[in-house]
């Protein structure tokens, strides 16, 4: 008799972006076949945990027959690609979905296997050649390949943390074209000492016309040179570390049969999640609503019906619906008394407005971990209402209520909440033991350093007090707290 195997579903939902009806089939599969609750990830999209192996296909084809893939939800291949969530309709966002679709084209699969195994069995077509895959070949990339869109000025998706980040620049109201930055990636390998985090690093400026082919020949150097020895070194990072960036762009350059043009200055202003009531973002003169969703998580509990509260306003509303890279959600479409009725209905659930939500806690990510995911070594989604709870209590202490600093937290050293660029960073090493991390930043720019290792949970917040109660005392004027932590060194708390 077979075994009752579990498997984790995950979707590739481009930019996030859904439609109403697409929300509500995810809605629907995660009751019939999963574990009743919907989760969104840092890469905008659904995960769906508790599959039973014998309903997998089902689960697969119900999200086909929405109109969404699964292929490209994981895998050595380009994952989903991230975009800025924020549903604005004007021509510069019109070109940059233009070209989020370009590039979804461009790095999907073209495998027929997929068709054959998970949705009719049948073979869609005898030609084998047509069976090839241009871009990804026999065996595909060393290991999964990770891109990202953000308009200049808003770093809501940590552009910085991707294989390929791609910058949109305005040109009065369209796109003049794209600051590309390669090599970024969160993960590492917590026994294997030269694993590391790293930022992606500006490359070169492209116009919209030259972008699919420049992000292509990025991709074809990591296919042909990555690490396909040892695993734990095959990310894009370690090929560029390795060889260099000037062997890069010699090879980049050599491919385009053109020299690189340098990369534009980049200017952050905000990574906020585009949370609250924005009115007249749409051209039908409809707005949208950014709800917040703890930890991505989207289900019912005794005291707070999420999900069927948020089915029943996409059934009634039938907004268009975005996923942010910082596991939230945006409503879009909306008119004004739609959104007064919505955010009553909301009330009534006992689900906060973003309004009643803290600075800390909109500015939290956890990963999953425990129990669902099969590389966690010890908790973080179910307890982190707990780290910020604790964490809470030390702001309102130093009058730090609405200072914005950044806590992540994750159940390996994997990085899924891309903890390594947090102001401050909770990564999971052993049952109930994490390295702290700090001094990254709320605008995803820089990367934090290790302070302590292997933490017991009960001791986080204790052990970052001493930085927080010198920062207040020795900030500069409106200095950030991970512009203090640079200036004065964690040596000296250490
Ligand atoms: Fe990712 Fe590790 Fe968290 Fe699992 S435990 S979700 S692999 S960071």
């Amino acid at each position: 008799k077979d075994k009752h195997y579990m498997m984790m579903v995950r979707a590739r939902i481009p930019g996030g972006r859904m439609t109403a009806q697409q929300y509500l089939a995810f809605d629907e599969i995660a009751d019939r076949y999963g574990m009743g609750s919907l989760r969104i990830t840092t890469r905008q999209t659904f995960q769906l945990h508790g599959i039973l192996k014998g309903n997998l296909k089902a689960t697969i084809r119900g999200i086909h027959n929405a109109l969404i893939t699964t292929l490209g939800g994981c895998g050595d291949q380009v994952r989903n690609i991230n975009a800025c969530p924020e549903p604005v309709e004007d021509e510069f966002h019109r070109q940059i979905d233009e070209d989020l679709q370009a590039l979804v084209d461009r790095f999907g699969a073209k495998t027929n296997a997929y068709h054959e195994i998970w949705l009719d069995g049948e073979k869609v077509t005898p030609d084998v050649e047509a069976d090839e895959e241009p871009l990804y070949g026999d065996v595909y990339l060393p290991r999964k390949f990770k891109v990202g869109i953000a308009p200049e000025g808003d770093n809501c998706i940590d552009v910085y943390a991707n294989d390929i980040g791609l910058v949109a620049h305005r040109s009065g109201d369209a796109v003049a074209g794209y600051t590309v930055l390669v090599g970024g990636g969160m993960g590492r390998t917590a026994a294997v000492k030269d694993t590391y985090p790293r930022l992606a690093t500006p490359l070169t400026y492209v116009t919209r016309d030259e972008l699919l082919e420049v992000c292509t020949e990025i991709l074809k150097i990591q296919r042909d040179y990555g690490n396909r020895q040892e695993r734990r070194y095959a990310r894009f990072k370690y090929l560029l570390d390795h060889k260099g960036m000037d062997w890069f762009r010699t090879e980049l350059a050599s491919r385009l049969g053109r020299s690189l043009v340098p990369p534009r200055e980049l200017v952050w202003q905000s990574s906020d999640d585009h949370f609250g009531w924005h009115a007249h973002t749409l051209a039908d003169g409809t707005g949208y609503l950014g709800l917040f969703i703890p930890s991505g998580r989207i289900v019912d509990s005794p005291d707070r019906k999420l999900k069927s509260t948020l089915r029943d306003i996409v059934r009634e509303f039938q907004p268009s619906v975005r996923l942010t890279a910082q596991q939230n959600l945006i409503f879009a479409g909306l008119t004004e008394a739609a959104r007064t009725e919505i955010e009553a209905r909301l009330k009534a659930a006992h689900i906060p407005l973003i309004e009643e939500v803290s600075t800390l806690v909109k500015h939290g990510m956890s990963c999953v971990a425990l129990p669902t995911c099969g590389l966690a070594t010890t908790e973080s989604e179910r307890v982190f209402p707990k780290v910020l709870e604790r964490f809470q209590a030390l702001f309102d202490e130093y009058g730090l209520t609405d200072e914005p600093i950044s806590i992540r937290m994750t159940g390996c050293p994997n990085g899924c909440a891309r903890p390594y660029i947090a102001d401050i960073a909770f990564v999971g090493r052993s049952p109930g033991k994490y390295d702290v991390m700090i001094g990254g930043d709320i605008l995803g720019t820089r990367l934090n350093q290790l302070f302590r290792e292997l933490v017991p949970f009960d001791e986080l917040a204790e052990t970052v007090r001493p930085v927080l109660a010198a920062f207040v005392e020795e900030r500069q004027a409106a200095e950030r707290f991970s512009d203090y932590c640079e200036r004065v060194g964690l040596e000296r708390f250490k």
